[in-house]
């Protein structure tokens, strides 16, 4: 059987459900920015917070940071990225359009969709030429040529120049890190399918300090983490692999680097990248600040340029990651139970990143049922993101729920008023039991924080 997820699927579902769509789109759109909606928001805050449960919760070795996205120009000329942080541009004079040249493969001539650009036969491609893709802006109400600011094209480098501050208010000690979660701006040259390359987007990036002869090792140990992270949340280990980049693919600043990548119905696709950037960062701020960016170790006295190991990762691309593991369709004899026969749209989340971890629902409107659910809600809500639905018939309401992959729904019914008892649905096994309501808090937390696997892992 082949996997039911499409980029195309998913983007209507997303819109469908209110996830994620189009920016500005009472004005049109902007190209390839996109807002959140209720349960994108949930979702992604969900992604992000799990992240820092790995970094902070789960661990002591690791700080957090929020720096400023504007930051002093000298930053991005220490950093490279003012002279560097380009991508190669072709320009087709026939259409008008602008591709980068080192994707012409994967586009599509937009005379020609069948082709890719330069294939056609009106194609008339110039030479590639570097393009920054830095997002310039002024700062302040003059407009001069030292005004100019950039929004960061990396969470990274506000890290970097943070470093000896941390260090002084944090006491750590290499091998430690510091960890942010934040927006970034690249002015992409095509971004597209969805939310996988943006103009903006949030980073998850995470930089780790240690010893120089000791990089190597810890290299090692954040590709098997960063890898575990994915896995544990439930991506198919068969849709994931980690690959080394060949010599000719790594930055001069990099002795190695490898990428996570996904499975997307695009192909094999980055999701995060893990790089020993070795002692690059520090010291280039260092000649560039004139600040002395370097750890005193007081037991050794000896003075030295931490090296560091960074996974970085992207909040929406994995948010698409997640989602595109978790769609699936399937076909549901109806009848019982409420269910509502035919194909449904489920997305099979981890409970952990689920919108919503229980949906509570009265069968009907009448007979203190709405009453009950109502109560119900109220105990739960302050455990888990709760949700009350009482518009439409029960199994339409199902399939609500499970196309925003609310893993439990609670249904009251005419028992619940006699006995004070419910039923739990399960939104994988479509089985539903009964549960006294005074063990449903519990219950419902109990499972939530089990383990769980995708039920996709034996569809091939
Ligand atoms: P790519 O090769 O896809 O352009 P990159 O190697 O330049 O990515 P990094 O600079 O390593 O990306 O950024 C770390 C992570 O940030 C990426 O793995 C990805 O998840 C995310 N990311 C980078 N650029 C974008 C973008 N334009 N839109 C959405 N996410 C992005």
């Amino acid at each position: 059987m082949t996997d039911a997820a499409t980029m195309d699927k998913i983007v209507a579902l997303c819109k469908r459900r209110g996830l994620i769509f189009a920016s500005s789109e009472i004005y049109g759109g902007l190209g390839s920015t996109y807002d959140y909606g209720h349960y994108g928001v949930l979702l992604k805050t969900n992604v992000k917070n799990a992240w820092w449960r790995a970094m902070l919760q789960e661990r002591d070795d690791i700080v957090a940071l929020d720096s400023a996205i504007l930051q002093h120009p000298k930053t991005w000329e220490a950093s490279g990225h003012l002279a560097g942080f380009t991508d190669p541009m072709v320009d087709c004079r026939a259409c008008g359009q602008r591709f980068r040249a080192d994707h012409l493969g994967d586009l599509p001539c937009p005379q020609k969709p069948s082709r890719h650009p330069g294939e056609g036969p009106q194609c008339d491609l110039t030479e590639a030429r570097d393009f920054n893709l830095m997002f310039e802006t002024t700062m302040g109400p003059v407009k001069d040529s030292g005004a100019t600011v950039y929004l960061r094209p990396e969470t990274a480098q506000g890290i970097f120049v943070n470093f000896k501050n941390v260090l002084q208010f944090s006491r750590k000690k290499p091998p430690f890190g510091i960890a942010q979660v934040g927006k970034s701006f690249r002015n992409e040259i095509t971004p597209g399918n969805f939310v996988f390359r943006t103009r903006e987007f949030e980073q998850m990036e995470m930089e780790f300090f240690v010893e120089p002869a000791q990089a190597g090792e810890w290299y090692e140990h954040w590709k098997r983490a960063r890898l575990q992270w994915y896995t544990d949340l439930g991506l198919r280990a068969d849709h994931l692999r980690m690959r080394e980049h060949d010599p000719d693919e790594l930055s001069h600043y990099s002795s190695a680097t490898a990428d996570v990548e996904y499975l997307f119905p695009i192909g094999w696709s980055e999701l995060e990248g893990v790089a020993n950037r070795g002692d690059f960062d520090l010291t280039q701020h260092a000649k560039h600040s004139g600040e002395k960016l370097e750890y005193f170790d007081p037991q050794t006295k000896e003075r030295y340029v931490p090296h560091v190991i960074e996974p970085a990762a992207g909040a929406d691309r994995a948010t698409l990651a997640f989602l595109v593991d978790a769609y699936d369709e399937e076909e549901v004899a109806g009848g019982t139970a409420g269910e509502a026969g035919g194909q449904r749209t489920v997305l099979k989340l981890h409970p952990r990143l689920a919108p919503v971890k229980v949906a509570v629902l009265p069968l009907v409107r009448k007979d203190g049922q709405p009453e009950a659910a109502r109560e119900i809600v109220a105990a739960l809500r302050g455990l888990m993101q709760t949700e009350y639905d009482e518009g439409g018939s029960i199994g339409k309401r199902y399939r609500r729920q499970d196309e925003i992959g609310t893993p439990y729904c609670v249904t009251v019914d005419h028992q619940t008023i006699d006995d004070q008892t419910v039923t739990i649905r399960d939104r994988d096994s479509l089985e539903q039991e009964r549960v006294a309501i005074g063990a449903l808090g519990e219950l419902l937390a109990s499972r939530l924080a089990a383990p769980w696997q995708s039920p996709k892992l034996a569809v091939v």
